[in-house]
């Protein structure tokens, strides 16, 4: 499996630290609203490598955090006069719904930078030991950037150059000891959320969160770091700074970031008005259709967003569902059980359409290419299957389409609710079934249940039933 790894800038094989594992830091949204549909592409995109990398077998370990103390968030508090936490904690539960909408897995661990803040005064402490920190009069603690030799090797930046870039900007009141530094905590203003520290009350710097967060859920040395290109500097590289400063080990071993996401081929802004959030989207569309639709460009290119786009992947993604309906259709309906010689053969020949699939994902998660292979092979199952065919060649093709669209994190069958009646009814059938001693029947009727989320209960009254 190849992955293009932004500090090296070249595509380069994938050997994990830990044969068998995947430790991944993917940076999360700061919550001070609806997330956007900007902020869904890092989401979908990398659980999508998440998900690869589990059907390849890896164990993955997936950590993505939530920025919940940010200037953004106290503005929006002091707006509604509400604290910063109900903000953060308002906008932390409407995003982990639009996760679900897009069929992103949660995280194995979704660290809040709030409860973190005494592995950052530790980390920070270390930092100035071992003078790579420094506090300034006011409390304000700085990373003192020169002092990192391989300062700039992420976003391949020179330091003279960025210094030049820096030389007219004096912010009154700083009192660094070079305009490069960056600061690692600050101290509060009235009326913002604090904590304690021993260089004054105030509050942590945006980078030295996800330094701590991954090396306190990951460890010191991971095997991928991701987020959006517009991380890679300062964040990333401020990142690498301060957690390889600190620990002496090379912070991540591969960089992915994926690329933008613009509306109508221009960039998306609040002040252009040309904004959408996950939550606008999905008045209008299923998100599935907005995963297909990320998903049909490679991470890295930049994406456009338009109506006709979203319409095309809609119409992409039906093509895929009314195909894997169709052989489900077909198998209910199908008179013989088993493949023929013919069928096998054929089912031999689809295993192309695997090749094709994974020679895609393994070339740096070749997402539109995967996607094309899904087609042909709905194509191939389109054309080669019919009212004669069996039981077993229809469930396999569905199945192996069923196993790509996992996968991608696309949802084939939407579960429908079930209606109460049909509870009702089966729970009569069940009850039929124990007079009968049909047991099996009647266990395998109480696991479908639960399946639809559906708890039994046998009491003396009789069966009583209620909605997990
Ligand atoms: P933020 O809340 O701004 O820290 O962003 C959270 C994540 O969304 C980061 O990984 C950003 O790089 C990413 N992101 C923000 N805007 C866009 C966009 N227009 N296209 C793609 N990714 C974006
Ligand atoms: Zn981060």
């Amino acid at each position: 499996m190849k992955v293009y790894n932004t500090l090296s800038r070249k595509k380069e094989e994938f050997v994990p630290l830990e044969e068998g594992k995947v430790k991944m830091y993917v940076c999360g949204p700061t919550v001070y609203n609806f997330i956007h549909i900007g902020n869904a592409r890092p989401m979908i995109v990398f659980d999508t490598v998440r998900r690869y990398m589990e059907y390849k077998g890896y164990d993955v370990n997936f950590v993505s955090n939530f920025t919940d103390v940010d200037d953004k968030i106290i503005k929006k508090a002091i707006e509604e006069g509400v604290s910063a936490q109900e903000i953060s904690q308002r906008y932390i539960a409407e995003c982990k719904k639009d996760m679900e909408g897009m069929n992103v897995k949660p995280a194995t661990c979704h660290p809040l930078a709030t409860e973190e803040i005494e592995g950052m005064l530790e980390m920070i402490s270390t930092l100035i030991d071992k003078g790579y920190a420094y506090p300034a009069k006011d409390g304000t603690v700085y990373f003192r950037t020169r002092k990192f030799k391989e300062y700039g090797k992420l976003s391949h930046k020179n330091l003279d150059d960025l210094q030049a870039g820096h030389r007219d900007i004096k912010v009154a009141g700083e009192d660094k000891e070079d305009s490069l530094d960056f600061v690692l905590w600050k101290p509060k203003k009235e009326g913002e959320p604090y904590w304690e520290s021993p260089w004054c009350q105030g509050r942590p710097g945006w980078h030295i969160e996800c330094s701590v967060m991954s090396k306190k859920y990951l460890g010191e040395e991971i095997d991928i770091h991701a987020g959006g290109e517009d991380l890679i500097f300062p964040h990333h590289e401020n990142e690498i700074a301060q957690s390889e400063a600190c620990n002496g080990k090379a912070f991540a071993k591969y960089w992915l970031h994926n690329g933008f996401l613009n509306i109508d081929n221009k960039k998306m802004s609040k002040s252009l008005g040309n904004f959408f959030t996950v939550r606008e989207i999905s008045e209008k569309y299923d998100l599935q259709i907005l995963r297909f639709f990320m998903l049909g460009a490679h991470y890295r290119s930049p994406l456009n967003f338009s109506a006709e786009l979203m319409e095309a992947a809609k119409n992409g993604l039906d093509r895929i569902k009314n195909g894997a309906q169709n052989l489900q259709f077909l198998a209910k309906n199908s008179k013989s059980s088993n493949m023929d010689e013919n069928e096998a053969a054929l089912w031999q020949q689809s295993q192309e359409f695997v090749g094709k699939f994974e020679d895609a994902m393994d070339d740096d998660f070749n997402t539109a290419d995967a996607i094309s292979a899904v087609f042909e092979l709905v194509r191939f199952a389109n054309t080669n299957t019919g009212e004669g065919s069996s039981k077993e060649f229809l469930n396999n093709l569905h199945g192996r389409i069923g196993l790509f669209c996992d996968i991608l994190g696309i949802v084939l069958e939407q579960k429908e609710e079930i209606l109460d009646e049909e509870i009702e009814g089966l729970i009569a059938e069940r009850q039929a079934a124990r007079k009968e001693k049909n047991f099996a029947r009647a266990d395998e009727i109480r696991s479908l249940l639960l399946e639809q989320g559906i708890v039994l209960e046998d009491t003396r009254e009789g069966v009583k039933w209620k909605r997990a």
